[in-house]
């Protein structure tokens, strides 16, 4: 029996003599939650993948103000039911083809409903041993899956965004220009430059803005023409850079780039980044994982002479949002970038990772756990194969493209993601082909069956299909690519 928040499971005779008469309990309350996940995740295809909705139905449904008494869970329960589940994007939906397509295993969502009963803070060891020694045995074999030496340390962070922010803030830091303690403001500053490619992620820029490096010291070094970065671009632009007397802060080379999944050239950029004594940041927070494939072991060469690598489980290892991972060479870097202890922190534990040392939170999540359940309930071999057929789902599709003249993809394709566009015969126009493929994506997207997102590349419109989900199979892939051709043929051109 439960006690505590659940007004039908309480009468209030006074603040201070809560009397509990037991309506309900918190294990009906839970198991009728335990219920509908399990409908829910048994058939997530029953939803239109994308909700045909417009901006505000949702808000406009619900009242103005919160309830001043408390009310009884099967109510808000019928109102998630009613309210709440129409206006959901089922990233769960077999055909969730968008961005990176994602998918939480069940043992990391029954983990997930733990981690919040036991609500720690771990930023101290103190402030609970087994969620910050869980962390450390789990990134343990998290490297050691990915092929990582045991001496890089993984901490958990919320996103790849915030992870790249730290590691650039460490590379900030390991300058040694005193900017932690006397800031950049009023000072006579080299200006720091940070080198990335078109493809880089935008967190890259965002980190730039936080951290007072600005946008246009992010340099755009130029590719080939499979969307890689190109080092001798990147040495010359160094040199120029240097020449007028900036100073190189990171270079940010990105192991499948989110447009396209290109994988650039890590060695190459390493032996330049060892040579020049520049910080690397490996940016592989989707693709990464996917190196405990031994097939796809090359996907991380050259990374242990990197300086910090993400990669994210919440994307392609089936943890659910959020759980992502700063690989880092010496972690005394971003020790040395973040820790601060005020009194009220301080310990006699001793030779202990406090995590609040590690970033710009002190309170953090106990996202391990979910981690831990998953490692261990799917098992390594069973996590392996599921990658394998995302990626073998996302080859066929593209052979299917190649093989007809109305389609064609529009980059390498090395693992689960394709980018493609349609292009009836006789259009060679870039500006219609744009506007076909665009009605084709809200078309397509607009029949609640699948969804897909777009980029561009080199200018043009190209449309994304990616595979990532646990329920997707080639029936799925199939209906996708029969969805594109019957939206295909009704376009008018
Ligand atoms: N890096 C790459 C290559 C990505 O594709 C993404 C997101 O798609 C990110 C970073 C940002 O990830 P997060 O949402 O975890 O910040």
């Amino acid at each position: 029996m439960l006690r505590l928040g659940a007004r039908d499971d309480m009468v209030v005779l006074g603040a201070n003599h809560p009397i509990v008469i037991r309506a309900r309990t918190f294990e009906e309350d839970f198991a009728r939650v335990g219920r509908w996940i399990e409908d829910y995740l048994n058939e997530p295809g029953r939803y239109p993948v994308l909700p045909a909705l417009a901006p505000g139905e949702v808000a406009a449904a619900l009242p103005d103000a919160a309830p001043e008494e408390g009310e009884p869970f099967e109510r808000i329960m019928a109102d998630f039911e009613r309210i709440i589940v129409p206006g959901i994007t089922h990233w769960n939906h077999p055909r969730f083809f968008a961005y990176f397509a994602t998918s939480a295993a069940p043992a990391a969502i029954a983990a997930e409903a733990l981690a919040a009963a036991l609500d720690v803070k771990v930023m101290l060891w103190r402030t609970s041993p087994s969620a910050a020694e869980l962390e450390s045995v789990v990134m343990r074999w998290l490297g050691r899956l990915m092929g990582l030496p045991d001496n890089w340390t993984g901490i958990i962070y919320d996103t790849a965004s915030v992870a790249g922010f730290t590691a650039l803030a460490a590379a900030r830091e390991s300058l040694g220009l005193r900017i932690r303690e006397e800031g950049m403001s009023g000072r006579s500053l080299p200006v720091l430059r940070v080198y990335a490619t078109a493809q880089t992620h935008s967190h890259i820029e965002k980190a730039a803005i936080a951290l007072g490096i600005g946008r246009t010291n992010v340099v755009a070094v130029a590719c080939d023409d499979a969307y890689r970065m190109d080092p001798a671009a990147l040495e010359h632009a160094i040199a120029e850079d240097r020449a007028r007397g900036m100073l190189p802060l990171a270079i940010v080379a990105t192991v499948g780039t989110t447009s396209t999944s290109s994988i650039d050239p890590v060695p190459a950029i390493a032996d330049i980044a060892l040579r020049e004594k520049i910080w690397l940041h490996v940016d592989a927070a989707y693709a990464g994982v996917a190196s405990i494939l031994p097939e796809c072991a090359y996907l991380l060469d050259g990374v242990t002479r990197a300086d910090s690598l993400v990669v994210n489980p919440h994307k392609w290892l089936f943890i659910p949002m959020d759980l992502s991972v700063l690989f880092l060479r010496d972690e005394a870097t971003v020790r040395r970038a973040f820790s601060l202890v005020p009194e009220y922190l301080t310990t006699t534990d001793g030779d202990v990772r406090n995590y609040m040392d590690y970033g710009i939170q002190l309170g953090r999540r106990f996202r391990a756990l979910k981690f831990w359940f998953t490692l261990r309930h799917l098992g390594a071999k069973e996590i392996r194969e599921r990658l394998r057929s995302h990626i073998a789902l996302a080859q066929r599709f593209a052979g299917w493209i190649d093989n007809d003249s109305q389609w064609e993809t529009m980059a390498p394709h090395p693992l689960s993601l394709v980018c493609f566009r349609y292009h009836p015969a006789g259009v060679s126009d870039e500006a219609q082909l744009e506007r076909i493929n665009a009605d084709l994506l809200e078309r397509v997207n607009a029949t609640g069956e699948m969804f897909i997102s777009h980029t561009k590349l080199d200018g043009r419109y190209v449309l994304r299909l990616a595979i990532g989900n646990l329920r997707t199979t080639r029936s799925d892939v199939e209906a996708a690519w029969s969805i594109l051709q019957r939206e295909a043929a009704g376009i008018s051109q």
